[in-house]
């Protein structure tokens, strides 16, 4: 992270964000010009309290943090969420890890228990990848795709230095790009094919081939370790089966990558998510493939995320300062 301030973004005040994740709340002060952090901390989430109590903890925190920085009060709270919400309520419609806080509104909540301070919130892929963008991977940059390994593939898009999350807030489902199609007729009952069906609806999605869970399954279909940090320890002492089988992976990533450029132009893409940190294996791939399917544009840059699991609530604490 830099101390620098970037022309066209706000200075001054000192931001605050939460990150709510399925067992933590993570939160932190920053300067509105992207210097360093201020202070961090963070308070458990629990999934069988009730919402009030994660509310008045999410509430504690900022409080803390405030008082913590010595700044005085934030004018707002930027929150991510994973989940589904409705934007002008705050409502969480669905959250697999937040199952106590679907049906009530998250911003509402947060807000009385702050004395009816502002409360934003954002999708957790989406503010990770604004963080990224100001003071990760993207610094320096006006356009980053941050896409997310993991159980799945998440991400989220800045264009021009802001946020895209679309007219209902739901741009950047990264992992639901499709990449390939279902094979015709006899093939259709194939195991293979099987295993590209996807929990979206739709199939050969980028989640299927690329994320942690998809690559587990595809090294133990060719008889190898479904243990990754073991599979990709094995590919970096030798040049076997293991290293092909993250080539075809990387491969498979740039065309989904491939996508994104074509329609939008970006030329950062971060990796981020555990199994991000396999991207040594996976750029060759990666970037042979999408060298083959580019379309004009410029050479994109592969970088690795840079702030980890930070980058949510710094992403939170930038949004806060925008109007809503
Ligand atoms: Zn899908």
């Amino acid at each position: 992270m830099t101390g620098q301030s970037e022309p066209g973004r706000p200075s001054g005040r000192p931001l605050i964000g939460l990150d709510f994740g399925g067992t933590t709340i993570k939160g932190g002060v920053i300067a509105s010009d992207g210097a360093e952090p201020i202070c961090t901390g963070s308070a458990p989430f629990d999934q069988n309290v009730p919402s009030t109590e994660i509310y008045t903890r999410a509430a504690k925190l900022a409080l803390e943090l405030e008082s913590k920085a010595g700044l005085g009060p934030a004018e707002a709270i930027g929150v991510g969420c994973a989940g589904l919400f409705n934007r002008s309520t705050g409502e969480v419609l669905a959250s697999a890890n937040m199952q106590n806080l679907v049906g009530t509104s998250l911003t509402d909540g947060v807000s009385k228990a702050l004395s009816g301070r502002h409360v934003v919130i954002e999708n957790d892929a989406n503010v990770a990848a604004y963080g990224e963008q100001w003071l990760g991977a993207g610094l320096h940059e006006r356009d980053l795709v941050l896409v997310t390994l993991g159980t799945g593939v998440g991400g989220g898009v800045v264009l021009e230095d802001k946020l895209f999350t679309g007219p209902g807030g739901n741009a950047g489902e990264i992992g639901h790009v499709v990449i390939c199609q279902r094979p015709a007729n006899s093939d259709y009952d194939a195991p293979y094919a099987k295993e590209l069906e996807c929990a979206c609806g739709s199939y050969g999605c980028l989640e299927r081939l690329v994320s942690a869970t998809a690559v587990m399954r595809r090294a133990k279909s060719s008889g190898l370790t479904p243990d990754l940090p073991d599979l990709c320890a094995r590919a970096r002492e030798t040049d076997g089966e293991e290293r092909a089988l993250l080539h075809q992976v990387g491969r498979d990533l740039g065309a989904g990558l491939a996508t994104l450029i074509t329609l939008f132009d970006v030329n950062v893409f971060a990796i981020g998510g555990g199994f991000g940190a396999a991207l040594d294996l996976l750029k060759p791939g990666a970037e042979e493939s999408m060298a083959e399917r580019r379309y004009g544009t410029r050479e994109p840059k592969i970088m690795a995320a840079t702030l980890g699991s930070d980058a949510g609530w710094i992403g939170a604490a930038r949004l806060s300062a925008e109007p809503s």
